[in-house]
């Protein structure tokens, strides 16, 4: 089944996210939190991709078995920024071969062991070379806040546009902690004339960990309703959860009150608080 196909339906749709893991844990692991979170009629299931190889391999298998093994839809991440243009459409012939339509088209961030790619600058030439090999249902990321590259938010927007154009067909956000960024930013996609579906990107933060890397990645752009749950609870773990739970929930419950219909829960394979949060929502995604 091909995402686009019902990101546009007016209904509202839950996904999430899992990593393959980094050792050979994958069949306690990842079988685990796919039974688990199948349970919850997630819409998709979307499997990163190590942008220099590593886990790589395991994104399709992975990808497969959600499609087969549980009959949800997946998403496969592809990188292209240490990849020449014969891996990637080795890559493009396996998605092909195990029948996963839907992949999700990214550039990556170069890792300190790895070569940058000769043959791809953008994501934007990876999606052209993937519509070229298939019929492919492709998305891309984008940046409320604008990425961390960019010059400003308008020539990220600008080249958000061209990503658009070369073939993509929607938008996952990266995450953010204030709704009304996500608001601004759609305020500035529309003006631009980027009408393809945004999937708002939601992170719950449940852990000191994620609370520093939270931190490193928005540039101090949290809101002060987060901060206080942070200083607050940041060295209580379990405090911690449930106020970064319901965190996430609120802010899922305000972006479907304000008509965003399609959510992207970054849920960092844990089973427990993906779960909690659908359940939170149970009667408000399955209407
Ligand atoms: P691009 O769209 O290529 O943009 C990168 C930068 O280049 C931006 O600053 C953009 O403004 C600029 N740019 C784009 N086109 C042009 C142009 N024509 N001319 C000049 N400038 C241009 N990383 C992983 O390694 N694996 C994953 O699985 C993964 N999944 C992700 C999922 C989501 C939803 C998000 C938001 C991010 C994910 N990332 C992942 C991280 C992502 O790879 C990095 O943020 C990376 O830095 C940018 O990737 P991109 O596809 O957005 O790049």
């Amino acid at each position: 089944m091909k995402i686009i196909d019902k990101l546009t339906d007016g209904k509202v749709h839950i996904s999430l996210e899992l990593f393959p893991p980094k050792q050979n844990e994958y069949l306690t692991k990842v079988d685990e939190l796919v039974e688990v979170l199948s349970k919850k009629e997630p819409f998709y299931i979307s499997v990163t991709y190590g942008a220099g190889g590593g886990t790589s391999e395991k994104t399709i298998q992975i990808a497969k078995d959600i499609q087969d093994k549980y009959n949800i839809p997946s998403l496969a991440h592809l990188t292209c920024v240490s990849s020449s243009r014969e891996e990637v459409l080795k890559r493009i012939e396996k998605l092909k071969e195990e029948k996963i339509e839907n992949i999700l088209a990214l550039r990556g961030d170069l890792p300190t062991d790895r070569e940058r790619s000769k043959d791809f600058k953008y994501a934007s030439e990876l999606i052209e070379e993937i519509k070229k090999y298939g019929d492919f249902c492709i998305g891309g990321a984008c940046y409320p806040e604008g990425h961390p590259e960019a010059k400003d938010i308008w020539s990220d927007i600008d080249n958000l546009k061209r990503k658009v154009e070369s073939g993509c067909e929607f938008l996952t956000t990266q995450m953010f902690f204030d709704n009304n960024v996500f608001y601004n930013f759609m305020y500035k996609v529309l003006k631009k004339g980027i009408d393809v579906p945004v999937v708002a990107g939601i992170m719950p933060v449940v852990n000191a960990k994620q609370i520093k890397r939270t931190m490193s990645l928005s540039g101090g752009m949290l809101p002060s309703r987060f901060k206080a749950i942070v200083e607050r609870f940041g060295d209580d773990n379990e405090s911690m959860k449930q106020a970064g739970i319901t965190y996430a929930s609120e802010q899922i419950i305000d972006l479907i009150a304000n008509g965003v219909n399609n959510i992207h829960i970054y849920t960092m394979n844990k089973s427990d608080t993906a779960g909690k949060i659908m359940d939170n929502l149970s009667e408000i995604y399955r209407k």
